[in-house]
């Protein structure tokens, strides 16, 4: 099969051809229709998070099930699923409180190793030397993941744009729904509306936010960030954000802010922005271990709370955004504004570092 390797950091990935990987136990097989170009990826391939390389990256697909492990019950060959990029093990002491976002198993083996959860890879070259596995490495022709992790597509869902219910859609909802506990009528303002951030407006507008404040530098994202349901917007190479979110919420500031960049000056925004007794929660992964000086006095006095969130809580909320994308409660096919081939993933990545991707880009490789 073809395969995008990233040989070292600064890339480029290329595509070569390597056996197609085989299931063992409690594991699936996809023939991958799509994945999802994300932040995390562009991350790794920068060298911003250390993986193992060298790797096959992509962790956000939808595709067609080829084969499963004799022990595998809730999917069988031909079905048509989504898989998730936290791949919930089903027993650390997290996964069985229902806690996927914070596996034990998927960090230490997959994130820190590259490889599945018996300790290897699937993915070896033809010369027998391995390749790391970035989640379930989706930038291939086929993809072997854990079958907690994939979840049935109904057949009126379109096979490609449903990838996004991998990464950028479950980490949106997990934000709002889970670390932020959005409540109706509460107003909210979006720090980057990207992939996630995109998302985080459409949810909080579903959710019955009173309020949703998009923020971005890039006008085009701000249009794309009002027919998601973005009430007001701030262009912050123009305005200071912190400030305007205050001007249009009373001079209280939101009862939720989310910053979706995860840059330092960004999460103090969200922090400057947020009313007393408000939530920001943090989406965006940062480089290495770069941190945010936070006012605690404000903290304190004020009781602010700010919580990190990472993905979802895959096996409840993946089948619920399944359902809401079917009631045409939330739109995939309004988020992928740009589509690829598996060789032209260099330009997809490198379109995203550049910031030109409105939304989620997409590589279709069948
Ligand atoms: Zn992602
Ligand atoms: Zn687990």
């Amino acid at each position: 099969m073809k395969a995008a390797v990233l040989e070292r950091v600064g890339g480029p990935m290329r595509i070569e051809e390597i056996p197609e990987p085989t299931p063992r136990a409690g594991e699936v097989l996809v023939k991958v229709a799509a994945c999802g170009v994300c932040h995390s990826d562009l991350h790794v391939l920068k060298g911003e998070l250390s993986f193992q390389l060298p790797a096959v990256l992509g962790h956000e697909i939808s595709g067609t099930v080829a084969a499963v492990a004799p022990d595998v019950t809730n999917v069988r060959p031909g079905d048509r699923v989504v898989g998730s990029f936290i791949m919930p093990c089903g027993h650390c002491p997290h996964c069985v409180r229902g806690r996927d976002d914070l596996c034990e198993t998927f960090f230490a083996l997959n994130r820190l190793k590259g490889v599945l959860y018996d300790g290897e890879t699937r993915l070896l070259r033809t010369d027998g030397s391995p390749l790391a596995m970035y989640s379930m490495s989706g930038l291939a022709e086929y993809a072997v993941t854990p079958a907690t992790a994939v979840f049935p597509l109904p057949d009126v869902l379109d096979i490609h744009e449903s990838c996004i219910l991998g990464c950028a859609v479950p980490t949106a909802y997990g934000a709002v729904r889970h670390q932020a506990g959005l409540l109706p009528g509460e107003s909210v303002a979006v720090i980057g509306a990207g992939g996630v951030g995109s998302n985080i407006i459409q949810i909080a507008h579903i959710f019955g936010a009173s309020e949703v404040i998009a923020i971005d530098i890039v006008d085009e994202k701000l249009e794309a960030a009002r027919r998601l349901g973005a009430t007001q917007v701030v262009n912050a190479s123009v305005d200071d954000p912190a400030a305007m979110v205050r001007a249009l919420t009373g001079g209280r500031g939101a009862d939720v802010v989310f910053e979706a960049l995860g840059r330092a000056e960004t999460v103090l925004a969200a922090f400057n922005a947020v009313r007393d007794g408000g939530r920001v929660v943090v989406v965006g992964l940062a480089p290495g271990t770069e941190a945010v000086p936070i006012e605690i006095t404000r903290l304190v006095r004020r009781s602010i709370t700010l919580k990190g969130s990472y993905g979802g809580r895959m096996r409840a909320d993946v089948p619920e955004l399944v359902r809401l994308v079917q009631g045409g409660q939330i739109s995939t096919a309004q988020l992928i504004t740009r589509r690829y081939g598996l060789d032209e993933v260099n330009e997809a990545y490198g379109a995203l570092s550049q910031g030109k991707i409105t939304g989620r880009a997409i590589i279709q490789i069948a």
